[in-house]
């Protein structure tokens, strides 16, 4: 049978993403619904990593016989202990905007001098294969958050995230130029060499 992958993500958005950059493996990538799996899963770790591990095996208990990947990622802000981090999407409750979170932010932020305004977005991916092994990477985007937001592509925190040697926020990214840098972009590349070798390997 042919190996699939499966991205254990509602996400349309990163299911493109995921399918561009995974596509020379020459394997088939279905999103959790493409694959008939519809459950809620808990993210009740204390870390990316844990997170992606959580959503990974939750679908990996279901189809036993594929590669599972989720990823977690999130926004975290020095002068803030690293908040908003694992709770990114929850900051301020779940259903607030991002008008309001980002507005949030730049308040707690306001007077705060710009070598003290560092923040990096991280993401972490993790893979299960069918032996039940996982392999997990981290990769991050350094930046600072910014006086105030700009820029209208992009979604969640990217307006306030600014990235000093493009002199732009990562909402006034191209999608493309933000792939290339993007903690998610280089998490799945990561990843991409992992597969590689293991596929090599006829996981
Ligand atoms: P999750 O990884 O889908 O759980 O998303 C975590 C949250 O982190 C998102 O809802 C956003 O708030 C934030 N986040 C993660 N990556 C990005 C990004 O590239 N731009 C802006 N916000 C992001």
């Amino acid at each position: 049978m042919k190996k699939r992958i499966i991205f254990a993500t509602g996400n349309e958005n990163k299911m493109k993403e995921i399918r561009m950059i995974l596509k020379d493996l020459g394997l088939e990538i279905l999103s959790m619904k493409e694959a008939g799996v519809d459950i809620d899963i808990v993210e009740d770790g204390m870390t990316f990593e844990e997170n992606a591990e959580i959503k990974a095996r939750s679908v990996a208990r279901i189809l036993t016989n594929d590669i599972v990947l989720a990823d977690d990622s999130g926004l975290e802000i020095d002068y803030l202990d690293k908040a908003p981090g694992i709770y990114s999407a929850r900051f301020a409750g779940e259903d607030t905007s991002y008008d309001i979170k980002n507005r949030i932010l730049l308040d707690r932020l306001e007077g705060v001098p710009e070598e003290e305004r560092t923040a990096r977005f991280v993401c972490a991916v993790a893979a299960v294969f069918p032996d039940g092994t996982v392999s997990t990477v981290r990769k991050t985007i350094e930046g600072r958050i910014a006086e105030e937001s700009a820029g209208d592509n992009g979604f969640g925190y990217d307006p306030i995230f600014y990235v000093p040697e493009y002199g732009c926020t990562t909402a006034q990214m191209s999608p493309e130029q933000k792939n290339e840098l993007s903690h998610r972009g280089k998490a799945l590349r990561a990843m991409r060499e992992i597969l590689k070798e293991k596929i090599g390997g006829d996981m």
